[in-house]
């Protein structure tokens, strides 16, 4: 039987890291004897209490067995038909709504959200994408890119306007930042927004790779959250294009607001089949005053704060896929026989299933470290948040490329589930920053910490 979200939700809420051991003060003080750092250090190390990285408490290890059953009994089944389909299964993340309480994990339990820390986000994603990356992705979009976005910059008009909704699964958001002239190079975007006379905001242009960004092929998702350049407004324009390409703001906007419509439905995806992706556009679409997401021309810090949390879900889904890939490997190398031995038996595919099991557990570890270290409140971990999705994306590619090896031409194809990890696996090296992306940012940020005395960590 499923668990109601509620009950999960608050006591989790509450508890928080109560159960992890804590760090004695005295290893914080500056330089104590050598021997009360070996009792300290000792007596650290040697706490009866157990500790799980992964899954630390006990609040934790319920939300994964929920999320995990739900995941066997509902997602598994619908998931080959759906990526053949194409098609989202919106049903069914409604659910995730209305029965487990999950749409907005991070957000306050004031505000109708789970109230979790960043580990149980990242148990989410795992879970779900061990069995349907692409139905993630979705949640993803849905319950980060939008709802945790907009529960950290809006105001509280706008939380109470738009959170229940979003919450309960009745309205399907998502955030417009890509076009199809500026994906890495994001201030590159041509989106703009100007002044509409009598008040409220026209924005112009395109957006491209929206996920959530239709919920049919004719159809609008909901509300979406889209930045727009906004340099011409109030006299901001300084004339210098690096500054006024920083000049982005934040902006609401729902289906029914008059120049807002579906450009087109992206069809025929390598992966991520049933998660629906869409170009949206914007012919003087008219905003009202009051969609404006925080400062005028400050859209810049959300914009980073949220690729930072996204990144790091992004990684938990690579973990999750990897995790199967691994699970499928063993499972088939034990069954399957040639010349008389399991297949197992051979040292090349023992390379293919223990690097892949070693590979995944590393990424894992990095993951959930960075998760419990994780302040949302702020900006400021864009190096990790980078690292973990470059390691655990690329890791997560090739133990499905492995995978599809290790089960020969059953591998190749859909009923074995491994080809579908593959190409939605493939995504995650592209959506929410490429690896390049994070070769730049991360090498950018190390380079800053030269001259000062220690490497991040
Ligand atoms: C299925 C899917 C879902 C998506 N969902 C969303 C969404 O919900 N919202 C949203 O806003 N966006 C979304 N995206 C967009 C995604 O974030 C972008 O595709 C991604 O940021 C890359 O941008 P691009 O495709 O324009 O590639 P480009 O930026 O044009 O990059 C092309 C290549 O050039 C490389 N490159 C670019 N600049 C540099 C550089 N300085 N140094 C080295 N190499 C460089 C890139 O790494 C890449 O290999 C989605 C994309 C897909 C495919």
């Amino acid at each position: 039987m499923l668990r109601p979200g509620c009950g999960i939700v608050h006591r989790l809420a509450m508890r928080s890291w109560a159960t992890a051991p804590a760090l004695p003060n005295s290893l914080h003080r500056a330089t104590p004897s050598l021997s009360k750092l070996t009792h300290t250090i000792r007596a650290f190390s040697s706490s009866d209490e157990p500790f799980s990285l992964f899954t630390p408490s006990e609040e934790h290890a319920n939300l994964r067995s929920m999320v995990r059953e739900f995941v066997k009994t509902e997602v598994e089944p619908q998931a080959l038909e759906y990526n053949r389909a194409e098609k989202f299964n919106y049903d069914l993340f409604k659910r995730l709504g209305s029965e487990l309480g999950l749409l907005g994990p991070m957000i306050d339990t004031d505000y109708g959200g789970a109230g979790f820390d960043p580990v149980a986000a990242c148990i989410i994603h795992e879970e779900l994408s061990y069995s349907d990356p692409a139905f993630c992705l979705s949640y993803l979009a849905h319950s980060m890119l939008f709802c945790h976005n907009l529960f950290h910059n809006g105001n509280d008009a706008q939380k109470n306007k738009f959170l229940p909704k979003a919450l309960s699964g009745e309205w399907i958001g998502g955030m417009c930042m890509s076009e199809p002239g500026a994906g890495t190079d994001v201030l590159g975007l041509r989106t703009k927004a100007v002044r509409k006379e009598g008040g409220g905001y026209l924005l112009s242009g395109q957006k491209m790779w929206i996920t959530n960004g239709c919920k049919t092929n004719d159809e609008l998702g909901d509300v979406y959250l889209v930045y727009a350049n906004t340099a011409t407004i109030d006299g901001a324009e300084t004339g210098n294009a690096a500054k006024d390409r920083q000049k982005v703001s934040l902006f609401l906007v729902e289906k029914s607001y008059p120049g807002f419509s579906l450009g087109q439905k992206i069809k025929d995806k390598c992966g991520m089949r049933a998660s629906n992706t869409a170009e949206l556009v914007f012919e003087n679409c008219e905003v009202p005053e009051e969609n404006l997401v925080g400062d005028l021309h400050g859209g810049l810090i959300p914009m980073m704060r949220n690729l930072e949390i996204e990144r790091i879900v992004l990684a938990a889904m690579s973990v999750g896929i990897a995790r199967r890939a691994v699970d499928a490997m063993r499972r088939y190398a034990a069954e399957r026989e040639a010349f008389g031995k399991p297949i197992h038996s051979f040292g090349q595919m023992q390379r293919h299933i223990a690097e892949s099991y070693a590979d995944y557990m590393a990424s894992r570890s990095y993951l959930y470290s960075i998760a419990r270290s994780c302040n949302v409140d702020q900006a400021g971990q864009r190096i990790d948040s980078d690292a973990i999705k470059l390691v655990a994306t690329k890791m997560a590619t090739t133990v499905c490329d492995r995978a599809i090896q290790v089960l020969g031409g059953y591998g190749y194809c859909g009923e074995y589930v491994v080809e579908r990890l593959w190409r939605d696996a493939k995504l995650l090296e592209i959506g929410g920053g490429t690896l390049e992306a994070h070769h730049k940012n991360i090498t950018n940020d190390l380079h800053r910490t030269v001259g000062s005395d220690d490497m991040p960590h």
